[in-house]
């Protein structure tokens, strides 16, 4: 088994974050090879990634599970701990282009709802004043390159914060935005696009608060009644 959670931890690593369906078509070859039973369920998944954890902790690594609103999804997520932006950007880059990441991060997490039109990414206003800023198709691609790597999504004209973003970043965003980005206070995850109490509009997970007011009709945080219609979490919103 062993050698199988190797071989996972490093398919992780590459893919960056992973869905259930990504997490099977890379057990199942690896499993039926070393001729051991793949984890069958997803409780079992979790189970297996957790003995993975307290292997790969003291390397500075984790394999973390996160539900993503904005594709529906649950993704297993691999992140260094104790990332900041500048350790993420730092490989074969400039020091321009490394500014380019830390930007973006800044000006997604200071926007409305987390998100800005796609074409204020390619901007080149963002990197005015530095000497060598970056040509606009090597922005794209490198946007590009870390949409890949879950930090950030592209999706319906806008640009987001990736699922990796939510994970790796986690501390340094609540830290450095604390004005725009608050933790869910049912899981301590991150709270960005999910669902609003309509009294005091603290944010929570649609699941969260769904599995919350399955006992309690009022809101976690105010403790008014709870108005706002909770819609089912598998349809991503916006
Ligand atoms: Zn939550
Ligand atoms: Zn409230």
């Amino acid at each position: 088994m062993e050698v199988v959670k190797r071989g996972f931890t490093r398919a992780c690593k590459n893919h960056s974050y992973l869905c259930y369906e990504t997490i099977d078509e890379i057990l199942t070859p690896l499993c039926a090879s070393h001729k051991v039973s793949k984890p069958a369920s997803n409780e079992a998944i979790k189970a297996f990634v957790n003995d993975i954890n307290d292997s790969i902790r003291d390397l500075g690594q984790s394999l973390v599970f996160i539900k993503y609103p904005l594709m529906g999804k649950e993704y297993l997520v691999y992140a260094k701990t104790d990332a900041t932006p500048d350790s993420i950007a730092n490989t074969g880059l400039t020091a321009e282009e490394c500014q380019y990441f830390s930007k973006l991060l800044d000006k997604i997490a200071t926007a409305d709802d987390c998100r800005i039109p796609w074409n204020v990414a390619y901007n080149e206003l963002f990197l005015q004043g530095l000497a060598k800023p970056p040509k606009k198709s090597r922005m794209q691609h490198l946007l590009q390159k870390w949409s890949q790597m879950g930090y950030f999504l592209d999706k319906d004209e806008y640009i987001y914060l990736g699922p990796r973003s939510l994970v790796e970043l986690n501390f340094y965003l609540t830290s450095s935005y604390s004005e725009h980005i608050k933790s869910c206070t049912l899981c301590k995850g991150l709270v960005l696009w999910d669902i609003r109490c309509g009294s005091c509009q603290i944010q929570f997970h649609r699941d969260c608060i769904h599995t919350y007011l399955q006992k309690r009709d009022i809101c976690p945080s105010c403790g008014s009644l709870w108005t706002t219609p909770l819609r089912r979490s598998s349809s991503a919103s916006s």
